[in-house]
């Protein structure tokens, strides 16, 4: 009996790639002290897309740069793919960041000199991947978003939901465990919002990869399988949309 629940916690604990135990970041502000995040303890599975609201100022960005590892936490601890990562050096750090998270941000960040293909390949580059496999990725993934007859286009001769699918393809270009999006619609109109949506859920299930959407916009966290509500830091309850 107890080893049979031992058997399926194993099973489950296989799909966390995102643990956070009593995660808090204060600041201080005069005399007063500002409880951006307040003791959130949460796991995020892999396979699983889950959305993260909250009002203004209730601690999402916060939350996402602790988990990103752009910020470091006032105490408590992140675990990713079960390894604790809070004491990391910057160095590895630095190394984690680009082989096991992908950012994709509200207003696409690309970089504008650069086309479709060489934005996609960029992280490649850096993380040392030889030329015939970075070709060979780059056509892949442009092409899973959608994208192939756009690839030598600059970004500024594109439109906003086909810069999003850009930053889709070059976040999934490291093959990392975890996404994380802030926004990833803000600035689309509510179709293109849905589509480029759609994309990134899609390319997150097949991979089986976690992900992350901060959102304002309920029909989009309504799109994921899960959503967690956020107010003044804590962590105040979630739901199952598709249930
Ligand atoms: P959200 O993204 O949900 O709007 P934030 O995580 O940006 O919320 O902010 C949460 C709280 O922390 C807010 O009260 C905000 O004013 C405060 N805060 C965020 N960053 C800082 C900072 N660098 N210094 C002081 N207070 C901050
Ligand atoms: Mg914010």
């Amino acid at each position: 009996m107890s080893s049979e629940k031992d058997l399926s916690q194993l099973s489950l604990d296989k799909k966390v790639v995102l643990e956070t135990v009593n995660l808090s970041r204060y600041y201080k502000r005069g005399e007063q002290i500002i409880k951006a995040l307040d003791n959130v303890s949460v796991k995020i599975y892999r396979g699983e897309p889950t959305a993260v609201m909250g009002p203004s100022g209730s601690g999402k960005t916060t939350f996402l740069n602790l988990i990103g590892l752009l910020d470091k936490p006032t105490s408590g601890s992140i675990l990713i793919n079960g390894q604790d990562v809070t004491f990391m050096s910057s160095k590895q750090i630095v190394d984690l960041r680009r082989h096991t998270i992908g950012f994709i941000f509200q207003f696409y960040n690309l970089i504008d000199v650069l086309t479709a293909r060489e934005n996609v390949e960029l992280p490649l580059l850096i993380a040392g991947v030889k030329k015939k496999e970075r070709v060979q990725r780059t056509a892949a993934l442009l092409s899973l978003v959608g994208l192939s007859d756009r690839v030598n286009h600059l970004p500024d001769e594109l439109s906003g939901g086909e810069q999003q699918r850009v930053a889709i393809a070059r976040a999934l270009a490291n093959n990392p465990s975890l996404i994380l999006a802030d926004e990833p619609t803000g600035d689309l109109d509510s179709k293109t919002g849905r589509a480029v949506m759609k994309i990134l859920l899609d390319s997150c299930k097949e991979r089986d990869i976690g992900l992350i959407v901060v959102t304002h916009d309920k029909d989009i966290a309504n799109l994921t399988d899960r959503i967690l509500y956020l107010r003044d830091g804590r962590l105040i309850g979630e739901t199952r949309p598709k249930s």
